[in-house]
Protein backbone atom coordinates (compact mmCIF):
# COMPACT_ATOMS: atom_id res chain seq x y z
CA UNK A 1 0.00 0.00 0.00
CA UNK A 2 2.91 2.04 -0.05
CA UNK A 3 2.24 5.85 -1.55
CA UNK A 4 -1.30 5.49 -0.97
CA UNK A 5 -2.85 8.19 0.93
CA UNK A 6 -5.96 9.95 2.49
CA UNK A 7 -6.96 13.10 0.58
CA UNK A 8 -10.08 13.89 1.34
CA UNK A 9 -13.29 12.44 4.06
CA UNK A 10 -16.79 13.19 3.31
CA UNK A 11 -19.89 12.73 4.36
CA UNK A 12 -22.78 11.87 2.57
CA UNK A 13 -26.10 11.99 4.43
CA UNK A 14 -28.97 10.08 3.11
CA UNK A 15 -32.78 8.62 3.47
CA UNK A 16 -33.08 6.32 0.56
CA UNK A 17 -35.70 4.16 3.09
CA UNK A 18 -37.48 6.70 4.69
CA UNK A 19 -34.39 6.78 7.52
CA UNK A 20 -31.90 9.05 7.91
CA UNK A 21 -28.17 7.10 6.79
CA UNK A 22 -24.72 8.35 7.38
CA UNK A 23 -21.87 7.44 5.35
CA UNK A 24 -18.56 8.35 5.18
CA UNK A 25 -16.25 8.27 2.00
CA UNK A 26 -12.70 8.41 2.46
CA UNK A 27 -10.77 9.63 -0.66
CA UNK A 28 -7.18 8.97 -1.59
CA UNK A 29 -4.44 10.38 -3.79
CA UNK A 30 -5.14 7.21 -6.37
CA UNK A 31 -7.65 7.80 -9.16
CA UNK A 32 -10.90 5.99 -8.20
CA UNK A 33 -9.83 4.31 -5.06
CA UNK A 34 -11.54 5.42 -2.35
CA UNK A 35 -13.44 3.18 0.66
CA UNK A 36 -16.89 3.47 2.20
CA UNK A 37 -17.86 3.06 5.89
CA UNK A 38 -21.11 2.95 7.99
CA UNK A 39 -21.92 6.04 10.84
CA UNK A 40 -25.30 6.15 10.97
CA UNK A 41 -27.07 7.45 14.44
CA UNK A 42 -30.14 8.25 13.09
CA UNK A 43 -31.08 10.22 15.61
CA UNK A 44 -27.80 12.87 15.74
CA UNK A 45 -26.79 12.60 11.90
CA UNK A 46 -25.85 15.92 12.35
CA UNK A 47 -23.37 15.81 15.37
CA UNK A 48 -21.68 12.33 13.57
CA UNK A 49 -21.54 14.84 10.64
CA UNK A 50 -19.58 17.38 12.47
CA UNK A 51 -17.69 15.19 14.15
CA UNK A 52 -16.20 13.58 11.13
CA UNK A 53 -15.55 16.93 9.53
CA UNK A 54 -14.68 19.13 12.68
CA UNK A 55 -12.55 16.21 14.20
CA UNK A 56 -11.27 13.29 11.97
CA UNK A 57 -10.89 14.73 8.49
CA UNK A 58 -8.47 16.67 9.45
CA UNK A 59 -6.53 14.24 11.36
CA UNK A 60 -6.75 11.29 8.66
CA UNK A 61 -5.94 13.69 5.39
CA UNK A 62 -2.25 12.68 4.77
CA UNK A 63 -2.33 9.75 6.81
CA UNK A 64 -1.67 5.73 5.52
CA UNK A 65 -5.13 4.19 4.89
CA UNK A 66 -3.69 0.53 5.62
CA UNK A 67 -2.40 1.09 9.43
CA UNK A 68 -6.09 0.28 10.77
CA UNK A 69 -5.00 -0.54 14.19
CA UNK A 70 -2.93 2.86 14.46
CA UNK A 71 -5.33 4.86 13.21
CA UNK A 72 -8.22 3.42 15.08
CA UNK A 73 -6.63 3.95 18.27
CA UNK A 74 -4.85 7.25 18.23
CA UNK A 75 -8.36 8.71 16.74
CA UNK A 76 -10.39 7.07 19.66
CA UNK A 77 -8.39 8.67 22.10
CA UNK A 78 -7.50 12.03 20.37
CA UNK A 79 -10.13 13.87 22.08
CA UNK A 80 -8.88 12.33 25.41
CA UNK A 81 -12.98 11.65 26.33
CA UNK A 82 -13.91 8.75 24.54
CA UNK A 83 -15.89 6.12 23.92
CA UNK A 84 -19.85 7.69 23.15
CA UNK A 85 -21.99 7.10 20.52
CA UNK A 86 -21.08 10.71 18.20
CA UNK A 87 -17.52 9.67 18.24
CA UNK A 88 -17.89 6.09 17.69
CA UNK A 89 -20.29 6.25 15.15
CA UNK A 90 -17.71 8.87 13.71
CA UNK A 91 -15.08 6.29 14.00
CA UNK A 92 -17.07 3.57 12.89
CA UNK A 93 -17.76 5.39 9.38
CA UNK A 94 -13.92 5.39 9.26
CA UNK A 95 -12.93 2.22 10.16
CA UNK A 96 -15.20 0.26 8.04
CA UNK A 97 -13.91 2.65 4.99
CA UNK A 98 -10.52 1.77 5.99
CA UNK A 99 -11.26 -2.07 5.69
CA UNK A 100 -12.95 -1.31 2.46
CA UNK A 101 -10.04 0.46 1.15
CA UNK A 102 -7.73 -2.75 2.22
CA UNK A 103 -9.76 -5.00 0.61
CA UNK A 104 -9.97 -2.77 -2.79
CA UNK A 105 -5.94 -2.93 -2.24
CA UNK A 106 -5.61 -6.20 -1.70
CA UNK A 107 -8.70 -7.16 -4.13
CA UNK A 108 -10.05 -9.33 -1.55
CA UNK A 109 -13.57 -9.08 0.21
CA UNK A 110 -13.43 -8.39 3.82
CA UNK A 111 -14.57 -11.58 4.76
CA UNK A 112 -10.84 -12.89 3.50
CA UNK A 113 -9.07 -10.80 5.50
CA UNK A 114 -11.01 -11.03 8.63
CA UNK A 115 -9.77 -14.86 8.33
CA UNK A 116 -12.30 -16.29 5.75
CA UNK A 117 -15.62 -17.80 5.27
CA UNK A 118 -16.62 -19.94 8.27
CA UNK A 119 -20.23 -20.89 5.98
CA UNK A 120 -21.46 -19.53 2.58
CA UNK A 121 -25.00 -18.04 3.52
CA UNK A 122 -25.59 -16.15 6.49
CA UNK A 123 -28.84 -17.21 8.27
CA UNK A 124 -31.25 -14.53 9.07
CA UNK A 125 -33.92 -13.60 11.48
CA UNK A 126 -36.91 -11.18 10.24
CA UNK A 127 -39.39 -9.35 12.60
CA UNK A 128 -42.84 -10.38 13.52
CA UNK A 129 -45.26 -8.44 14.93
CA UNK A 130 -49.50 -8.00 15.35
CA UNK A 131 -51.67 -6.88 17.61
CA UNK A 132 -53.22 -10.27 18.91
CA UNK A 133 -51.67 -13.86 19.02
CA UNK A 134 -53.39 -15.12 15.81
CA UNK A 135 -52.20 -11.74 13.75
CA UNK A 136 -48.66 -12.94 14.50
CA UNK A 137 -49.33 -16.39 13.85
CA UNK A 138 -50.09 -15.60 10.64
CA UNK A 139 -47.24 -13.18 9.83
CA UNK A 140 -45.14 -15.53 11.03
CA UNK A 141 -46.43 -18.13 8.71
CA UNK A 142 -45.34 -15.57 6.03
CA UNK A 143 -41.91 -15.49 6.43
CA UNK A 144 -42.02 -19.38 7.42
CA UNK A 145 -43.23 -19.82 3.57
CA UNK A 146 -40.23 -17.52 2.10
CA UNK A 147 -37.57 -19.27 3.68
CA UNK A 148 -36.99 -18.02 7.12
CA UNK A 149 -36.01 -20.25 10.35
CA UNK A 150 -35.87 -17.87 12.45
CA UNK A 151 -38.52 -15.24 13.81
CA UNK A 152 -38.36 -12.56 16.28
CA UNK A 153 -41.62 -12.14 17.39
CA UNK A 154 -43.62 -9.47 19.54
CA UNK A 155 -47.09 -8.45 20.37
CA UNK A 156 -47.94 -4.28 19.87
CA UNK A 157 -44.31 -3.63 18.98
CA UNK A 158 -42.64 -3.78 22.37
CA UNK A 159 -45.52 -4.04 24.71
CA UNK A 160 -47.81 -1.00 23.14
CA UNK A 161 -50.36 -0.81 21.12
CA UNK A 162 -48.34 -1.36 18.14
CA UNK A 163 -48.92 2.67 16.89
CA UNK A 164 -48.11 5.85 17.82
CA UNK A 165 -51.61 6.42 18.09
CA UNK A 166 -52.07 7.63 22.03
CA UNK A 167 -55.29 6.74 22.53
CA UNK A 168 -55.36 3.31 22.08
CA UNK A 169 -53.29 2.44 25.76
CA UNK A 170 -56.66 1.25 27.10
CA UNK A 171 -56.25 -1.44 24.01
CA UNK A 172 -56.87 -4.91 24.74
CA UNK A 173 -53.53 -6.42 24.74
CA UNK A 174 -54.10 -9.82 24.81
CA UNK A 175 -57.42 -10.87 22.96
CA UNK A 176 -57.31 -14.57 24.01
CA UNK A 177 -56.64 -13.67 28.06
CA UNK A 178 -58.05 -10.55 28.08
CA UNK A 179 -55.22 -8.68 29.43
CA UNK A 180 -55.55 -4.67 29.09
CA UNK A 181 -53.22 -2.00 29.75
CA UNK A 182 -53.90 0.73 32.53
CA UNK A 183 -55.78 3.46 32.08
CA UNK A 184 -53.95 7.07 32.38
CA UNK A 185 -54.85 10.12 34.53
CA UNK A 186 -56.18 13.42 33.03
CA UNK A 187 -54.59 15.54 30.68
CA UNK A 188 -51.43 13.11 30.08
CA UNK A 189 -48.63 14.08 28.06
CA UNK A 190 -48.13 13.18 24.50
CA UNK A 191 -45.62 10.43 24.02
CA UNK A 192 -46.33 6.70 23.24
CA UNK A 193 -47.46 5.02 25.78
CA UNK A 194 -47.01 1.44 27.10
CA UNK A 195 -47.73 -0.79 30.16
CA UNK A 196 -44.91 -2.96 31.50
CA UNK A 197 -46.87 -5.16 33.53
CA UNK A 198 -49.42 -6.04 30.80
CA UNK A 199 -46.97 -6.41 28.54
CA UNK A 200 -45.28 -9.37 30.12
CA UNK A 201 -48.38 -11.28 30.94
CA UNK A 202 -49.60 -10.90 27.38
CA UNK A 203 -46.40 -12.02 26.22
CA UNK A 204 -46.41 -15.74 28.01
CA UNK A 205 -49.95 -16.11 26.25
CA UNK A 206 -48.08 -15.17 23.10
CA UNK A 207 -45.99 -18.04 23.04
CA UNK A 208 -48.20 -20.54 24.15
CA UNK A 209 -50.14 -19.87 21.29
CA UNK A 210 -47.38 -20.02 19.03
CA UNK A 211 -45.72 -23.02 20.01
CA UNK A 212 -49.03 -24.92 20.05
CA UNK A 213 -50.27 -23.52 16.17
CA UNK A 214 -46.51 -23.51 14.73
CA UNK A 215 -44.88 -26.23 16.96
CA UNK A 216 -41.43 -26.22 17.76
CA UNK A 217 -39.50 -25.93 13.87
CA UNK A 218 -38.84 -22.39 14.11
CA UNK A 219 -36.58 -20.80 16.30
CA UNK A 220 -38.09 -17.86 18.19
CA UNK A 221 -36.76 -14.90 19.28
CA UNK A 222 -38.19 -12.18 22.39
CA UNK A 223 -36.95 -8.78 22.48
CA UNK A 224 -37.98 -7.36 25.51
CA UNK A 225 -36.58 -3.92 24.86
CA UNK A 226 -35.61 -3.13 28.60
CA UNK A 227 -38.99 -2.31 29.35
CA UNK A 228 -40.35 -3.75 32.54
CA UNK A 229 -38.95 -3.72 35.86
CA UNK A 230 -35.39 -6.07 36.50
CA UNK A 231 -37.60 -8.74 38.84
CA UNK A 232 -39.82 -8.51 36.33
CA UNK A 233 -37.93 -9.46 33.60
CA UNK A 234 -36.31 -12.31 35.75
CA UNK A 235 -40.14 -13.52 35.95
CA UNK A 236 -40.65 -13.62 32.26
CA UNK A 237 -37.06 -15.63 31.45
CA UNK A 238 -38.78 -18.13 33.86
CA UNK A 239 -41.79 -17.98 32.28
CA UNK A 240 -41.02 -18.29 29.13
CA UNK A 241 -38.61 -21.23 29.73
CA UNK A 242 -41.04 -23.95 28.49
CA UNK A 243 -41.40 -22.85 25.18
CA UNK A 244 -37.55 -22.89 24.07
CA UNK A 245 -36.26 -19.37 22.47
CA UNK A 246 -33.46 -19.30 20.16
CA UNK A 247 -32.80 -15.79 22.99
CA UNK A 248 -34.53 -13.13 24.46
CA UNK A 249 -33.18 -9.86 23.91
CA UNK A 250 -32.32 -6.78 26.39
CA UNK A 251 -34.26 -8.04 29.51
CA UNK A 252 -32.72 -5.31 31.39
CA UNK A 253 -31.49 -1.65 30.91
CA UNK A 254 -27.77 -1.17 30.43
CA UNK A 255 -28.17 0.74 33.46
CA UNK A 256 -29.35 -2.56 35.59
CA UNK A 257 -26.82 -5.40 34.03
CA UNK A 258 -26.54 -6.25 37.69
CA UNK A 259 -29.46 -7.92 37.75
CA UNK A 260 -28.37 -10.33 34.59
CA UNK A 261 -26.73 -12.49 36.95
CA UNK A 262 -29.94 -13.20 38.71
CA UNK A 263 -31.76 -14.19 35.71
CA UNK A 264 -28.82 -16.22 34.80
CA UNK A 265 -28.99 -18.38 37.84
CA UNK A 266 -32.81 -19.06 37.61
CA UNK A 267 -33.52 -19.88 34.09
CA UNK A 268 -31.45 -21.71 31.12
CA UNK A 269 -33.96 -19.23 28.65
CA UNK A 270 -30.95 -17.82 26.46
CA UNK A 271 -29.95 -14.08 26.54
CA UNK A 272 -28.81 -11.51 24.47
CA UNK A 273 -27.45 -8.19 25.06
CA UNK A 274 -26.16 -4.83 24.67
CA UNK A 275 -27.43 -2.69 20.91
CA UNK A 276 -27.15 -0.30 23.32
CA UNK A 277 -23.26 -0.66 24.44
CA UNK A 278 -20.93 1.67 23.34
CA UNK A 279 -17.98 0.70 25.04
CA UNK A 280 -17.13 -2.98 24.21
CA UNK A 281 -15.73 -3.44 27.66
CA UNK A 282 -19.03 -3.23 28.70
CA UNK A 283 -19.62 -6.85 27.04
CA UNK A 284 -16.71 -8.08 29.82
CA UNK A 285 -18.11 -9.16 32.66
CA UNK A 286 -21.22 -10.07 30.51
CA UNK A 287 -18.96 -12.66 28.74
CA UNK A 288 -16.35 -13.81 31.15
CA UNK A 289 -19.05 -14.64 33.64
CA UNK A 290 -20.82 -16.60 31.54
CA UNK A 291 -23.94 -14.68 31.79
CA UNK A 292 -25.01 -14.33 28.49
CA UNK A 293 -24.88 -16.38 25.78
CA UNK A 294 -25.46 -13.81 22.41
CA UNK A 295 -23.55 -10.51 22.03
CA UNK A 296 -26.26 -7.97 20.66
CA UNK A 297 -23.57 -5.24 19.56
CA UNK A 298 -25.05 -2.43 17.16
CA UNK A 299 -21.36 -2.31 15.39
CA UNK A 300 -21.41 1.51 14.22
CA UNK A 301 -22.11 2.38 18.05
CA UNK A 302 -18.94 0.81 19.15
CA UNK A 303 -16.54 1.83 16.60
CA UNK A 304 -16.93 -0.60 13.68
CA UNK A 305 -15.22 -3.64 12.42
CA UNK A 306 -12.00 -3.51 14.04
CA UNK A 307 -13.33 -3.53 17.79
CA UNK A 308 -16.29 -5.87 16.27
CA UNK A 309 -14.11 -8.46 15.22
CA UNK A 310 -12.15 -8.54 18.56
CA UNK A 311 -15.53 -8.80 20.76
CA UNK A 312 -15.93 -11.67 18.57
CA UNK A 313 -13.17 -13.71 19.31
CA UNK A 314 -13.47 -12.76 23.24
CA UNK A 315 -16.82 -14.23 22.69
CA UNK A 316 -15.60 -17.31 21.52
CA UNK A 317 -13.78 -18.04 24.28
CA UNK A 318 -16.67 -18.40 26.64
CA UNK A 319 -19.25 -20.15 24.08
CA UNK A 320 -20.65 -16.66 23.52
CA UNK A 321 -22.33 -15.72 19.89
CA UNK A 322 -22.91 -13.09 17.80
CA UNK A 323 -26.03 -11.58 16.77
CA UNK A 324 -24.78 -8.13 15.61
CA UNK A 325 -27.78 -5.74 15.32
CA UNK A 326 -29.49 -4.79 12.03
CA UNK A 327 -32.36 -2.66 11.99
CA UNK A 328 -33.25 -0.19 9.38
CA UNK A 329 -31.33 2.61 10.47
CA UNK A 330 -28.15 1.17 9.40
CA UNK A 331 -27.07 1.59 5.75
CA UNK A 332 -26.57 -0.86 3.48
CA UNK A 333 -22.69 -0.13 3.58
CA UNK A 334 -23.20 -1.13 7.68
CA UNK A 335 -25.18 -3.99 6.67
CA UNK A 336 -22.33 -5.30 4.64
CA UNK A 337 -19.79 -4.67 7.23
CA UNK A 338 -22.27 -6.68 9.46
CA UNK A 339 -22.04 -10.22 7.00
CA UNK A 340 -18.60 -9.99 6.50
CA UNK A 341 -18.12 -10.14 10.12
CA UNK A 342 -21.04 -12.66 10.04
CA UNK A 343 -19.43 -15.02 7.71
CA UNK A 344 -16.07 -14.95 8.87
CA UNK A 345 -17.27 -15.59 12.74
CA UNK A 346 -16.43 -19.65 14.05
CA UNK A 347 -19.05 -18.44 16.58
CA UNK A 348 -21.37 -16.46 14.69
CA UNK A 349 -25.03 -17.24 16.40
CA UNK A 350 -27.53 -15.53 13.96
CA UNK A 351 -27.79 -12.13 12.04
CA UNK A 352 -31.31 -9.61 12.39
CA UNK A 353 -32.04 -8.51 8.81
CA UNK A 354 -34.58 -6.05 8.11
CA UNK A 355 -35.23 -5.56 4.13
CA UNK A 356 -33.61 -3.14 1.85
CA UNK A 357 -36.08 -1.11 -0.42
CA UNK A 358 -35.97 -0.82 -4.04
CA UNK A 359 -34.13 2.66 -3.75
CA UNK A 360 -31.70 1.50 -1.04
CA UNK A 361 -30.66 -1.13 -3.99
CA UNK A 362 -30.68 1.83 -6.48
CA UNK A 363 -28.40 4.35 -3.82
CA UNK A 364 -26.22 1.74 -3.13
CA UNK A 365 -24.98 -0.95 -5.88
CA UNK A 366 -24.45 -4.17 -4.27
CA UNK A 367 -26.32 -4.72 -1.90
CA UNK A 368 -26.67 -8.16 -0.13
CA UNK A 369 -28.90 -11.04 -1.69
CA UNK A 370 -31.09 -12.69 0.48
CA UNK A 371 -32.53 -16.25 -0.84
CA UNK A 372 -34.57 -18.83 1.73
CA UNK A 373 -33.77 -17.21 4.77
CA UNK A 374 -29.87 -16.64 4.29
CA UNK A 375 -28.02 -13.66 3.43
CA UNK A 376 -25.12 -13.65 0.50
CA UNK A 377 -22.34 -10.93 0.21
CA UNK A 378 -20.96 -10.35 -3.02
CA UNK A 379 -17.10 -11.50 -4.00
CA UNK A 380 -16.08 -8.17 -5.16
CA UNK A 381 -12.75 -6.56 -3.69
CA UNK A 382 -13.62 -4.59 -0.38
CA UNK A 383 -16.96 -4.20 1.34
CA UNK A 384 -18.68 -5.00 -2.13
CA UNK A 385 -20.65 -2.01 -2.25
CA UNK A 386 -20.96 1.18 -3.60
CA UNK A 387 -23.07 4.50 -3.34
CA UNK A 388 -24.23 7.13 -5.95
CA UNK A 389 -23.50 10.41 -4.63
CA UNK A 390 -26.29 11.81 -7.81
CA UNK A 391 -28.96 9.44 -6.73
CA UNK A 392 -28.44 9.71 -2.77
CA UNK A 393 -29.12 13.33 -3.28
CA UNK A 394 -32.66 12.29 -4.52
CA UNK A 395 -33.71 11.25 -0.83
CA UNK A 396 -32.51 14.59 1.86
CA UNK A 397 -32.62 13.35 5.31
CA UNK A 398 -35.14 15.11 7.56
CA UNK A 399 -33.06 15.12 11.29
CA UNK A 400 -36.14 15.15 13.15
CA UNK A 401 -36.31 13.34 16.53
CA UNK A 402 -38.45 10.28 15.88
CA UNK A 403 -41.48 9.65 18.13
CA UNK A 404 -41.06 6.36 19.79
CA UNK A 405 -38.11 7.29 21.50
CA UNK A 406 -40.89 9.26 23.36
CA UNK A 407 -41.72 6.27 25.45
CA UNK A 408 -44.26 6.73 28.85
CA UNK A 409 -45.56 4.20 31.24
CA UNK A 410 -49.45 4.70 31.81
CA UNK A 411 -49.77 7.23 34.80
CA UNK A 412 -47.39 9.26 32.10
CA UNK A 413 -43.89 8.59 33.65
CA UNK A 414 -40.87 8.87 30.84
CA UNK A 415 -39.53 5.36 29.87
CA UNK A 416 -36.64 4.14 28.22
CA UNK A 417 -38.21 3.48 24.94
MG1 LIG B 1 -33.29 -5.01 20.29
Amino acid sequence: MNNVRIENVKVILTAPGGIDLVVVKIETNKQGLYGLGCATFTQRIYAVKSAIEHYLKPFLVGKDPSRIEDIWHSANVSGYWRNGPIMNNALSGVDMALWDLKGKIAELPVYELLGGKCRDGVALYRHVDGSDETQVEQNARRLMDEGYQYLRVQMGMYGGSGTEDTRLIASVISRATNIQAKRSPENRQEGVYFDPEAYAKSIEHLFAHLRSKLGYNIELIHDVHERVAPIEAVRLAKKLEPYHLFYLEDPTSPENLDWIEMIRQQTSTPIAMGELFTNVNEWKPLISNRHIDFIRAHVSAIGGITPAKKLAIFGEFYGVRTAWHGPGDISPVGVAANLHLSISTPNFGIQEWTPLNEQLHTVFPGCPIVRNGYAYVNDRPGLGIDIIEEEAANYPVQGTIPTWTLARTPDGTSAKP
